[in-house]
């Protein structure tokens, strides 16, 4: 039994938490909201006055936050100065690769082991406890960032030092938004040419066009396994969310100098899918922009 504290329990971390607690760890959880914190008492967490409170004796402290602000926020203020300092410090949250290494650094001189851990699956993955963690930490911190992870995982993998894990999601995301794109654009090519869905999915599953985008994901409703398109579109990873990923990617790109131009049509895309009142539905229902059928 581990004293885990759980910071930020909404759509990924309510289930993640609730996995921390089912392998028999105490969990001391919170959140500003009241009810996500509601949510994970009844899966089995403490709730916590605060930050402060939850982290006070913790072995470990996960967090799951919506960006980086938040991160360094709870970080700077809360969390390096009331855990103790042999406490292992995970952010699982999405956030840009500099504020990764700040906050890596900072813990680093306050004393602490620190890692990046970025995940891979959505909401469903966080509930049944198989997300994919990616994690930038030192080498010798590596095993004990695996053991806290593992009851929330089904693979992690180490993507180098403080900030590796945040790089490696945000080229992981443009890559996915990209090929989803790819995969709606085909689509909406092969209906034009008259082509059922079915028989396109069929075949190009089984040909050079076979993608995670397009065989696990596909964005076609009654096509392929079930998908958010099968659900209107609701549940899984929200544009706006997938718009995020693709803006930490290109402020990366602007700060490295690397071209990608992919990535920028991506972004651009998302972002007026978007702006066209469909931030909330999954990222594949961007295919309804590229058919030119934005109000169905
Ligand atoms: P969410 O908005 O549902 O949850 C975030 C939670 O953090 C909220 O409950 C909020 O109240 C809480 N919070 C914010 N500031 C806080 C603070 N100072 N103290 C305590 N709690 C605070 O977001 P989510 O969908 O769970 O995503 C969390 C992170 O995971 C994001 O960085 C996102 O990019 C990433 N992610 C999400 C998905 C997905 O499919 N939803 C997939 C992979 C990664």
């Amino acid at each position: 039994m581990t004293r885990v504290a759980f910071i930020g329990l909404g759509n990924m971390g309510g289930g993640m938490a609730a996995n921390q607690a089912g392998a028999g760890h105490q969990v001391r959880a919170f959140d500003l909201a009241a009810d996500a914190l509601a949510r994970a008492v009844s899966a089995g967490c403490q709730a916590a006055a605060s930050v402060a409170e939850a982290v006070a004796d913790a072995e470990v402290v996960i967090t799951m936050l919506p960006a980086g602000p938040h991160v360094r926020s709870v970080y700077g203020e809360q969390v390096l100065k009331n855990a103790p300092k042999s406490a292992l410090l995970i952010d699982c949250s999405t956030i840009d690769v500099e504020t990764a290494r700040d906050v890596g650094r900072q813990a680093e001189e306050a004393g602490f082991r620190f890692a990046d851990a970025p995940v891979s699956g959505g909401v469903m993955a966080a509930q049944a406890g198989t997300l994919a963690f990616m994690v930038g930490c030192g080498a010798a911190d590596f095993a004990a960032v695996e053991t806290a992870l593992e009851p929330m995982s089904r693979a992690t993998i180490r993507a180098g030092e403080h900030g590796a894990g945040q790089a490696a999601k945000i080229c992981n995301n443009m890559l996915l938004g990209i090929s989803m794109l790819g995969v709606c654009e085909a689509f909406a090519l092969a209906e034009r040419l008259g082509l059922a869905a079915e028989s396109f999915f069929e075949i190009a599953n089984k040909s050079s066009g076979q993608c995670w985008s397009l065989s696990t994901y596909c964005p076609v409703p009654g096509v392929g396994p079930q998908t958010p398109a099968d659900r209107d579109y609701e549940g899984g990873f929200a544009t706006g969310m997938m718009l995020k990923d693709l803006k930490l990617a290109q402020a990366a790109a602007a700060q490295t100098g690397a071209a990608t131009p992919m990535g920028a049509q991506a972004e651009a895309l998302y972002a007026l899918f978007a702006a066209n009142g469909f931030a909330a539905k999954d990222f594949s229902a961007v295919i309804q922009l590229l058919r030119g059928k934005l109000a169905e």
